[in-house]
Formats: C-alpha cells, structure tokens, sequence
C-alpha cells in the first residue's frame, strides 16, 4: 500500500514513487490530510525534498531511453489491463476519495469513472498515434511523419478531482511512450496514489512513472528542470498562469487547464422542470466545487419569474457527509475554504446583491465538526460584484437577468473566463445562434456539465486556459509528441547507376 502507518505506529504516511519503488520521503516537513466532515487526520503527505524530487526526475529520464522502444501493442496492453483493474477496485477508489476530499459516493464513483474512460482511450494509442503520408510528393519523393515521444513529462493535479485530472495526464503522457513525474494536490493525494499503484501493478515498468509530493517549491522545480520537456497543468488561474510563464520561459510545453466562472443562459421557452433540476446539480452538486459548474445563471424575460421556484427546490437538497446515503452536497474541502466561501457570501451582502437563500452554518447531524455551506442564492448580481468577478468554488449561485438571448450572451463575453457555458431552450435557432456567437471553449445545448468525452479534448478558452492544446483527445498526441517529417527520395537502379551500390558491397 501506498499510505502505510510509519514506524511509530501513528499516523500513516503517503509515499513517494520513484524508480518503480514507493519510499517514505526523509522531508521534515508534513501535512495532515483531513476527512471534511469530520476533521479526522488520515494520513501525512510529505513534501519531498530536492534530493527525492531529482532521483524522481533522473529515474523517469533513465526509462524513457527503453520505454520509448516498447511496441505500440505492448504499451496499449498496459492500459487494457489498467482499466480492467480500476473497474474492479471502483468501490474501494471512491471511498478513498470521499473520506479525503468530501464529494459523496456516487461523486467520487463519478470522478474515477471519467478518469477511467480516459485509460480507455489510451489503450486505443495505436491508431491514435499514427503519423501521415503523402506518396510521390516530387518525381521519386515520398513524404511522412513520425510522431515519437517527447521525454519526461510531468503533471500538477488540482484538489477537485483527485482521481480524473491525473488520470487526464500519465496514461496518455505514458501511452504516447514519455516518462512522467506527477505531482498530485496535496490536500488528498491518496485515491491519487491508489490509482499509481494499480498502474503498476497493470505493468507500468519501474522509472515510467513517478510521484512527488509537495507543493510550492516541487511545481517551481517541474518548471525549472532542464530534464522535463512538457508540463500539463490543472488548477487555479493564479497558479496556473505561474506554471505557463515559467515553465515556457525554460524552453517546455505547457497546458494550463485554469479556474472559471460559467454561466447558464435559461430562455423562457425551456422546460421548466428538466431546466431548473439541471440547473440544480450543475451549481450545488460537488458542493459547487467543479471547474464546469454553473455558479451563474441569467434569466432571460420571463423566466426571471422562475427565481423563486429554483430557490424552493435548493433548499430541498440534503446536506451530509459523502459517506452517507441520499447526500445531495457534501462538505467542501477544507476549513480554509469553508472561511473562504463564507466571506465571500458576507462580501455579497455588503455589496447589495440580495441573498435569497443563505446556507451558512448549517446544521448537520453527527457532523458537526464538517466544512459544510448549504446551497445559497443570490439574485440582483451585477459584473460589478466581487460575488460575480471571484470564482467562489462553493455550492453559491448568482442569478442575474437580461432582456434577451443577445444581451446575455454579451454578459458572457465579457467575462474573462471561458471554461463553459450552457444554454436551456426549445428553440433549435436560439441555440445555433448562442453555439456560433458565444465566446466560449465548451459549450453546452440543454446540457449543463458539457465536458467532452475523451474522443475529444477539453476545450476551454481564454482566461480558463494557457497553451494551445488541451487534454486527452487528438490535441493531447500532438501535446506529449513530436512530430518528425521525413522526406525520402530512392532512386531507380537507372537513376543511380552501377557505381555506389557495388562499391558499398564489396
Ligand atoms: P491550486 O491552483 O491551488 O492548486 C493546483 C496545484 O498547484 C496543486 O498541486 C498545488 O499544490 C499547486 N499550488 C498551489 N499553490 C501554489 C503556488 N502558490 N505555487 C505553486 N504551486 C501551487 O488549485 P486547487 O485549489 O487545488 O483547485 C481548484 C482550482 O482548479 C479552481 O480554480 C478550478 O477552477 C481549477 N480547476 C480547473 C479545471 C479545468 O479544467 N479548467 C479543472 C479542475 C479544477
């Protein structure tokens, strides 16, 4: 096991991976990984030191002299066998997830499965990963691409979703025949580390992956290291835009997936029940704690005078641990976060949006010591707002109204995020004319989550994202490979003649 109770017998301790060994890091300095509903410690995260951090690097670069020889088939076995064994340890994955990060069950099952399609893809790399040609490009000149590895790659994960976003990263990083260093949140690395070790033990030779933990100083040394070639980021836009600038000024690849602010435009022609219901799990679910959530909705004409609807089903919604069942929204990460979000409500109210429903310091039974906020509404929000301008990361909706469909979609424009939106209407014209005028990476049409499966890439766009290429899909090929264009020419014997061949083979 990967988290294991250390010498003393107290708390257990999460491990490095380096050189297909998990060690116990000799760091002095550690964290606590704290269940959030009820505060207790359930392991230490090390925060590696450089030493630890440079063996994880010269490891992953040793391998990637044989891994990037390994057969096409012989990769995409490992990942056909990885998928096999995340499905079998499915149960076991999402309660891990939930005791550390809070998301109920059925949440975390979520959170793996989505992870666990993106394995699914990279064990199809061999088609995947196909070069192209062009025959007889000039009189005897054939011309084609090789689309080989990169090096070492390395991956800085968010708190969100600890089993989805690294699984985004070293499958496809690895599949493409790269090395990887990751390095996961740590506030709860641990379903991360149970998911490392099943990868192992689906074949992934010793040095083809590795684990670091820690945080400031081990993101700056991914930046940094000469031996790293490509660097996939997800998180805050803060920190996001720190990775891109420095990593790309010391000469890498980097991808940026970054914070967000995504609103839904609801038509007053939409179905009422399926619209709000939807609207409700896209703000509240995951406490609100998803980079594709809905914290905005703007009500176009009429159906402003759904308000009050919506805000009667919110306070519907079971606040509860993760762990128990019929939970709608579970605590949110942390203590900090939970100061975070409340001040954040208190900041709206100062600022004049009108609280409709206030789900601070709710009550919740048996868990009186968890990080919870209730579903809260505010409407009357204006672009002015810090409620608006701040991604809140927490189960808080701010409604807003436009007169129509042109007028909201400018509200959206505006906004400097553009990880996604969603429309709710009947009209077939609507619809096209916000698909083609909205500016916005990942747009949804009466769907309200609409991150793409990974036969397509996660798209985001402008300030939700730095680099080019996003993750998993086609994009992510051409992210973790190089492509070689080869331009060959082979003579005819009438051509060559007699001369060099004969020579050659005496
Ligand atoms: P975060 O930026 O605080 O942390 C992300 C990673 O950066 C972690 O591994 C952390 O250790 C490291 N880090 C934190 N502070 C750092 C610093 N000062 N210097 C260097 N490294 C640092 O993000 P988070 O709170 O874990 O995750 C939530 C954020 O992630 C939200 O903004 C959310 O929108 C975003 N997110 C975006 C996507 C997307 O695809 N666009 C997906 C999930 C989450």
């Amino acid at each position: 096991m990967t988290t294991q109770a250390n010498t003393q017998g107290a708390v257990p301790t999460v491990k490095l991976l380096i050189g297909g060994e998990f060690v116990e890091s000799k760091t002095t300095q550690w964290r606590d990984i704290v269940n959030p509903a009820t505060q207790e410690v359930l392991a230490r995260v090390p925060f590696a030191t450089a030493e630890e951090m440079d063996a994880a690097v010269a490891s992953a670069k040793q391998a990637f002299k044989t891994w990037k020889k390994t057969p096409i088939g012989a990769r995409a076995r490992i990942f056909l066998k990885y998928q096999q064994l995340i499905r079998e340890n499915m149960k076991e994955l999402a309660a891990i997830l939930t005791a550390e990060q809070g998301k109920t069950l059925p949440d975390a099952e979520g959170d793996v499965f989505r992870g666990l399609e993106v394995v699914e893809h990279a064990a199809n790399i061999g088609t995947l990963q196909m070069g192209e040609m062009a025959n007889n490009v000039a009189n005897g000149v054939d011309t084609y691409t090789l689309m080989q590895p990169i090096g070492v790659c390395a991956g800085i994960t968010p708190f969100n979703f600890p089993a989805m976003i690294p699984l985004w990263m070293f499958p496809m990083a690895i599949a493409c025949g790269n090395t990887f260093v990751l390095k996961p949140s740590e506030q709860d690395p641990m379903v991360t580390m149970r998911l490392v070790e099943l990868a192992i033990e689906a074949g992934i030779p010793a040095g083809v992956l590795n684990v670091i933990h820690g945080g400031v100083d081990a993101v700056n040394l991914i930046c940094d290291h000469p031996d790293i070639k490509a660097v996939s980021f997800v998180g805050s836009t803060k920190v996001g835009t720190h990775v891109y600038n420095r990593a790309t000024q010391n000469g890498k690849r980097a991808q940026c997936m970054m914070g967000a602010k995504n609103h839904a435009i609801v038509m007053p022609d939409a179905p009422r029940e399926q619209t709000l219901n939807n609207l409700l799990g896209a703000s509240f679910g995951a406490a609100g704690q998803r980079c594709m959530a809905l914290p905005v909705v703007i009500m176009v004409g009429e159906a402003r005078e759904w308000l009050p609807e919506l805000i009667e089903k919110a306070k519907t919604l079971k606040i509860n641990a993760g762990v128990e069942s019929g939970t709608d929204i579970g605590p949110v990460v942390s203590c900090s976060a939970l100061e975070r979000i409340n001040g954040l409500i208190g900041k709206g109210v100062a600022e004049g949006a009108s609280l409709d429903l206030d789900g601070r310091n709710p009550q919740v039974a048996g868990y009186n010591k968890g990080n919870f906020v209730g579903p809260t509404v505010f409407s009357g929000v204006t672009a002015e707002m810090t409620i608006y301008k701040e991604e809140i990361f927490g189960p808080v909706l701010c409604v807003m109204e436009a007169k129509d469909l042109d007028a909201a979609i400018d509200i959206v424009n505006a906004n400097p995020n553009g990880n996604g939106t969603a429309i709710f209407t009947r009209s077939g014209a609507a619809a096209r004319h916000f698909q083609e005028e909205i500016d916005v990476g990942q747009v949804g049409i009466n769907v309200p989550i609409p991150v793409p499966v990974p036969l397509f890439s996660f798209s985001g766009s402008r300030g939700s994202k730095l680099g080019d290429l996003g993750p998993y899909g086609k994009q992510v090929i051409l992210f973790y490979t190089q492509a070689k264009t080869i331009t060959q020419r082979w003579l005819d014997e009438s051509e060559v003649g007699h001369v060099n061949t004969t020579i050659s083979l005496k």
